[in-house]
């Protein structure tokens, strides 16, 4: 830095691209997120001190730089608004105990942390009294955000227990740069729903839509939308890919965003965040598209056809679960052709996408059409009830995936083995 010749400020456009940021897609191919200038930075300010009540006194924690809530929460803005920044990179477990957050917090001050849950749930399965945190002094501590991924109800009863202060789950993506439902903590505290995401953020017109487009009445289930035109903030297009941009998320709603969640919104207007309207899993915080492990998997030259669904997991969130059928006249050991599939998605998806179990099945449940019936194998390997499809081509199969699970220690999904 001493040496560094000084330089001023380039004057750019609202209109600008600030930075791309590339989030997972459905066919595997990733989209490039262009974010503005001009938007984003009113956006920002006015999160805050609105949301998260951070001044220039404050100071805000976060935790990863490579997510979106990173580029917008431990860089942007925070420095738009003059205030202190930590930035937090590592495990919260392990480095070298369950209280590293705590040490963080009582060191700097922090007066906000915003992570994943995720974090919460390695913390309070290594220390689940919370004893670590009891040795800090958190005096300065007010508030901690959760997004990226549902916070289950246990874990946000339990960092509230333990924290004192009030734990707010908000719910937004990548292309939307800041969240769409939260609690204005410094407006008006809502009460707190465990399982909802509270309520839209001002500027975004949820709606709750049905295949045939119409809203749906409060309570159900539909696809969750935002009534055009979006806030500041959010994405303008996609980087190299208007056309992509508009098909992703203008064409199947006219009128309307496509947030690709589905979800309710109940007679209060708080919005519950269910599930990714196609097959994309949350691991750890990281959207992983199933098809394309399902695209490695098919590789494999022993593989006739397989599935991969997301199961229940304590820590994670959600964990890939790969089904495999092998081709005729294929006599290996399963063990070996197991071993090597997990090898493939690791070498050609990488780690992050948490691939390491699957398992050999003669045949897969599947609709007249043809079509896989992921849904119905993700809820009987978490236990859940389940509907029988009224597609089904042979009802026969489900018990053969039911007793495979069990066989290997899968049935109930939590805490699957690799
Ligand atoms: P990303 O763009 O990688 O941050 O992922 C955004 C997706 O994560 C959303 O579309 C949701 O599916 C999920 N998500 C983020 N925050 C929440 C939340 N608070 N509750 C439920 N799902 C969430």
């Amino acid at each position: 830095m001493a040496k560094a010749e000084r330089r001023n400020g380039v004057p750019v456009k609202a209109t600008d691209p600030l930075y791309i940021l590339y989030t997972s897609g459905t066919t595997g191919q990733p989209k490039g997120v262009v974010r503005d200038n001009g938007g984003h930075a009113v956006a920002l300010r006015w999160t805050m001190t609105n949301i998260y009540t951070s001044s220039r006194r404050g100071v805000l924690g976060g935790v990863g730089r490579g997510w979106v809530v990173g580029h917008s929460y431990i860089v942007y803005a925070p420095l738009l608004t003059g205030c202190t920044t930590v930035v937090f990179e590592g495990k919260p477990v392990g480095t070298p105990d369950p209280g590293t957050f705590w040490r963080v917090i009582e060191q700097h001050k922090v007066g906000t942390l915003f992570t994943a849950p995720t974090a919460f749930r390695a913390i309070k399965r290594e220390d689940p009294d919370a004893n670590y945190l009891k040795k800090y002094d958190l005096s300065h501590f007010r508030a901690l955000f959760l997004a990226g991924e549902r916070s289950d109800p246990d874990t946000l009863h339990w960092a509230e227990d333990n924290l004192n202060v009030p734990v707010i789950d908000h719910w937004w993506q990548t292309e939307t740069g800041w969240a769409i439902s939260g609690n204005p903590l410094g407006v008006h505290l809502f009460p707190i729903k465990y399982g909802s995401a509270t309520r839209p953020m001002p500027g975004w017109d949820v709606r709750v839509l049905n295949a045939e487009l119409k809203e749906v009445p409060r309570g159900d289930i539909g696809a969750i939308c935002v009534k055009l035109p979006l806030p500041p903030g959010t994405l303008p297009t996609l980087w190299n890919a208007d056309e992509r941009f508009k098909k992703s998320y203008l064409a199947d709603y006219p009128g309307y965003y496509q947030t690709g969640d589905a979800g309710f919104v109940d007679d209060d207007g708080y919005v519950y965040v269910m599930a990714r309207t196609d097959d994309i899993i949350n691991v750890a915080g990281h959207r992983l598209s199933t098809g394309a492990m399902e695209e490695v998997l098919s590789s494999h030259k022993d593989v006739a056809e397989c599935a991969v669904i997301g199961v229940a997991d304590d820590l994670k969130g959600q964990v890939p679960l790969g089904f495999v059928c092998l081709k005729a006249g294929v006599t290996r050991p399963h063990e070996e052709i197991v071993k090597e599939v997990v090898q493939l998605v690791r070498e050609q998806i990488g780690p992050v996408a948490d691939f390491k179990r699957a398992l050999v099945v003669d045949r897969l449940p599947k609709t007249r059409s043809g079509k896989i019936l992921r849904g119905t194998m993700q809820k009987i390997a978490d236990s859940q009830d389940y509907k029988m499809p009224a597609t089904i081509d042979d009802p026969g199969i489900l018990p053969e995936i039911a007793d495979a699970l069990r066989l290997l220690g899968y049935a109930g999904g939590k805490n699957a083995k690799p």
